[in-house]
Formats: C-alpha cells, sequence, structure tokens
C-alpha cells in the first residue's frame, strides 16, 4: 500500500483559515499585522520567493511592504535599512531574502534585525530559545515540518527520529524540536557513517541534503513517517527516467516540461514509507505558512510586551 500522503497544501489551508480568524480579531483590537520583505539584487528565484510571500500577505489582509535595494548595496545600507525596519512601529516581522550578495555581511545584517520582529528564526537569541525550549520565533521550515506531524496525528514521543543534515536554518533547529517533543534524534552529514543503517532505524526520517532521491527506498523502514525538505530541480533526461522509473505520468510531465522537482528522498520510498511528504506540495507550502504564522505571533507578542511595559 502507498504511503499516506502528508499534504502541505491541504495543512496550509487549514492553518491560512485559523489565521484568517485571528488577523481579523487583531483588526478588531486596532492592529494590522504586517511583514516587511528585503530583497537585494535580482535573483529569479528569490524574486519568486519574495513575491509568493507577499501575495500570501495580501490574502491573510496582512500588511506588506517590499525593499528591493540594488546589488551592489553596502552592509552599511543595510543595516541602516533593517535599523529603519527595526524603529518602524507598523511593521512585525522582518525577511531578509537570502542569499545576500557576497559584498554584504550576512551575519550581520541578520544579527541587527530585532528578536522581536525575526519571523526567519534565524537570529542567535531566537536559536536560544529554541535550544532551551523557551517561546519564540522558530525557523519557518523546521516549524512547517513539526506542524505537518502534529496535524497528521503522527506522534513524536519515544521514537527514534533520524535528521538527515545539519544546516541552521532546517537540520539543527529540527533536531532540537524533535528533541523537546520527545523524540530520541540522531542528526546525521557528510560524515556520517554507515548512512543507510542510522536511517533504517528512524521511525520518522527528516531529510534536508539537497541531493535528489539521496535516501533509497531501502533505507526508509517500513511504515515510517518521511517528512522530505529537499526541492531539486533534475534537468538530465538519464537522472529523471533513473528517479521516475515506476511513475510513467511523472516521467512523461518531465519529458515535456524538461524539468522535474525531486525531493531528498527517492520516490520509490513511497512504497515503503507509512506517510510521506510529497515533493512539489509538501513542505514547501509548509514554509510560507510558518512565516506568515510568526509575523501574526510576532504582533501578538509584540503588543503584549509593549502593553506589559506600559502597564509597569
Ligand atoms: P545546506 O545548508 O546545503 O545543508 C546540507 C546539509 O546536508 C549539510 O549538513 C550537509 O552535511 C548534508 N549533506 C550533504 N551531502 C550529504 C551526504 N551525501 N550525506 C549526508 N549528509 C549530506 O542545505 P539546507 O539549506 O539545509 O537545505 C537542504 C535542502 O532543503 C535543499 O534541497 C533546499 O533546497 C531544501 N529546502 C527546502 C525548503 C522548503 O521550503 N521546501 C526550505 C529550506 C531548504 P555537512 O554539514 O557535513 O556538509
Amino acid at each position: 500500500m502507498p504511503a499516506r500522503t502528508l499534504d502541505g497544501l491541504k495543512i496550509r489551508d487549514e492553518i491560512f483559515a485559523e489565521l484568517k480568524t485571528e488577523i481579523v480579531a487583531l483588526h478588531r483590537q486596532g492592529t494590522r499585522p504586517g511583514l516587511a520583505a528585503v530583497l537585494v539584487g535580482e535573483n529569479p528565484a528569490s524574486q519568486i520567493y519574495v513575491k509568493s510571500k507577499i501575495a500570501a500577505c495580501e490574502q491573510l489582509g496582512m500588511a506588506s511592504w517590499l525593499h528591493t535595494p540594488p546589488a551592489s548595496v553596502s552592509t552599511e545600507y543595510m543595516l541602516q535599512l533593517v535599523h529603519d525596519l527595526n524603529a518602524d512601529e507598523s511593521v512585525d516581522g522582518i525577511l531578509i531574502q537570502l542569499p545576500l550578495p557576497a559584498q554584504v555581511d550576512s551575519k550581520r545584517v541578520l544579527e541587527a534585525v530585532d528578536p522581536a520582529k525575526d519571523v526567519d528564526g534565524f537570529h542567535p537569541v531566537s536559536m536560544g530559545r529554541l535550544v532551551s525550549n523557551r517561546p519564540g520565533l522558530v525557523a519557518c521550515t523546521p516549524a512547517g515540518c513539526m506542524e505537518m506531524l502534529r496535524r497528521s496525528a503522527i506522534a513524536t514521543e519515544g521514537t527514534s527520529a533520524v535528521v538527515l543534515g545539519r544546516s541552521d536554518i532546517v537540520g539543527k533547529p529540527m533536531a532540537l524540536l524533535l528533541l523537546h517533543a520527545n523524540a530520541t534524534v540522531t542528526i546525521c552529514h557528510s560524515k556520517t557513517r554507515n548512512l543507510p543503517e542510522v536511517i533504517r532505524r528512524a521511525d520518522i526520517l527528516v531529510a534536508a541534503i539537497g541531493k535528489a532521491g539521496f535516501v533509497q527506498a531501502d533505507w526508509v523502514k517500513p511504515g515510517a513517517a518521511v517528512i522530505d525538505v529537499g526541492t531539486n530541480k533534475v534537468t538530465d533526461a538519464g537522472e529523471a527516467a533513473q528517479l521516475l522509473r515506476n511513475f510513467p505520468e511523472r516521467l512523461e510531465k518531465f519529458r515535456a516540461k524538461g524539468n522535474v522537482l525531486i525531493g531528498d528522498v527517492h520516490p520509490d520510498a513511497v512504497r515503503v514509507a507509512g506517510a510521506l511528504s510529497p515533493v512539489p506540495g509538501g513542505v514547501g507550502p509548509m514554509t510560507i505558512t510558518m512565516l506568515m504564522s510568526n509575523t501574526v505571533k510576532a504582533a501578538r507578542l509584540r503588543r503584549t510586551s509593549n502593553a506589559a511595559v506600559a502597564r509597569s
């Protein structure tokens, strides 16, 4: 029997409906949550991502602002822009679309963001809160993976979870979230020995390495829940034919279009896993959803903490 589909689009729609209700309630209190996006230069992929984030804000009735400095921008200019956005009371969330041009000190810019507006969850203060399991803004992709597990009633407590990849934006926060949800977590990376054996022990597998179809179907424990974070564009006909050998319809589409999006898990794993997030349509929509959710949360938390300061 094929794996149950962990449908990111369906879960996004559920969360959007809840957010809309919350945003209407905030409107009634005189607050309109707002996201400021900073898009440097003209990277086509970044332009598409930012456009979809702004569109999501509009769909939900949130305010949004787009700042588009040129690719020649300096670190000082970016720091001043972040400073201005930090000071702007109407801005609840600040999104710096990565990557920034090489001449810009990305770490300095990200660390300049007010942690209260750090809706990407990349600031060291946000990471510190996550490590110590205190409330805060959590990186959107891992937060989306957790939400996907929770809303699909996949229990984490006592399970053996493997996170493949240890990046600051996906692997590490993902491992911490699973740990706080009482899974026993193993983090794997490019130096891990006997990777297939380690992965075979996973009741929950989260794959985030950026290599199309890397995790073979026979590495997956039968019945495991598999969250595939990878989004890899495959353009090579031979590679597509190998990956999609059991999916003639998708292969047909590849032939017509010349490319196909493949996760880090081999598509054949759908026959072994108990539940699997598809690529596309799995984790991708959850990432934008959690960005919206974080912006609403930041709006709520900022108002609550401002009110507390005003009362004291
Ligand atoms: P990243 O920063 O490049 O990190 C990749 C990680 O994978 C590293 O920890 C690396 O290990 C590990 N790795 C690479 N090759 C490996 C191998 N052969 N065996 C074991 N581990 C290996 O990537 P990322 O930013 O976390 O993103 C990972 C993937 O998720 C990409 O495909 C990206 O496009 C996708 N992504 C999707 C979304 C979404 O919304 N759907 C969001 C973010 C990322 P080392 O540390 O040892 O080098």
